[in-house]
């Protein structure tokens, strides 16, 4: 917080309301040595009297922190600077997410061979003890492997109806029974009730 600049607000706003200090002072109740002080950005305005000096001076709280005027265009224009950049942070973590869903694959895939390899050694040894569980774990590992992928991808982003632009997450079963060419689906839209191709996209 800018005290000196806090300050030199209240100044000027005093003396467009044609107020003295002497005068501000007396209508809060409080030493014309204390709006002195203010001005001179040596203290802020007590809590108590910060309601009270804010109407006096027709200004919010906010500006008198702020110690400027803050106008609406200004307040539109941050606000959708703040949208935009939730907006990206939201699509770089959905691209994260699809990043580590590849990755996740891969290891489980190599994990996946280096098991049955092994499970084959074992059953040709006639090893069937240590052969048939290790079959089994594999196989376990690449249902759950199969799911991981599935939720994340259906996850991660959103389908983009190309008919009305509606963006929205697909149902499981919508999901997994849809064709589909990469990560474009052939989905009924939610809203417009169209069958087409869905791209994917990553933010709403
Ligand atoms: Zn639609």
């Amino acid at each position: 917080m800018d005290q000196i600049k806090i300050g030199k607000f209240i100044a000027s706003l005093r003396k467009e309301q044609g107020l003295t200090q002497a005068v501000l002072a007396d209508r809060l109740g409080i030493t014309d040595r204390a709006v002195s002080k203010w001005e001179t950005g040596k203290c802020l305005p007590d809590a108590s009297v910060m309601p009270e000096l804010c109407d006096i001076l027709k200004i919010s709280v906010s500006e008198l922190f702020a110690g400027e005027r803050i106008d609406m265009e200004n307040l539109r224009e941050s606000n959708e600077k703040l949208l935009l950049e939730l907006k990206e942070g939201e699509e770089r973590s959905n691209r994260k997410l699809l990043h580590i869903r590849i990755s996740l694959i891969v290891i489980s895939l190599v994990v996946y061979m280096a098991i049955l390899i092994i499970a084959s050694f074992l059953f040709k040894m006639e090893l069937l003890n240590f052969a048939i569980p290790l079959f089994i774990t594999a196989f376990v590992l690449l249902i759950s492997l199969v799911t991981i992928a599935i939720l994340i991808e259906r996850d991660a982003g959103y389908f983009e109806c190309p008919e009305c632009g509606e963006r929205y997450v697909p149902t499981m079963r919508a999901f997994i029974v849809s064709p589909h060419m990469g990560t474009t689906h052939h989905l009924k839209c939610p809203k417009c009730g169209k069958k087409a191709w869905h791209k994917k996209v990553m933010t709403k």
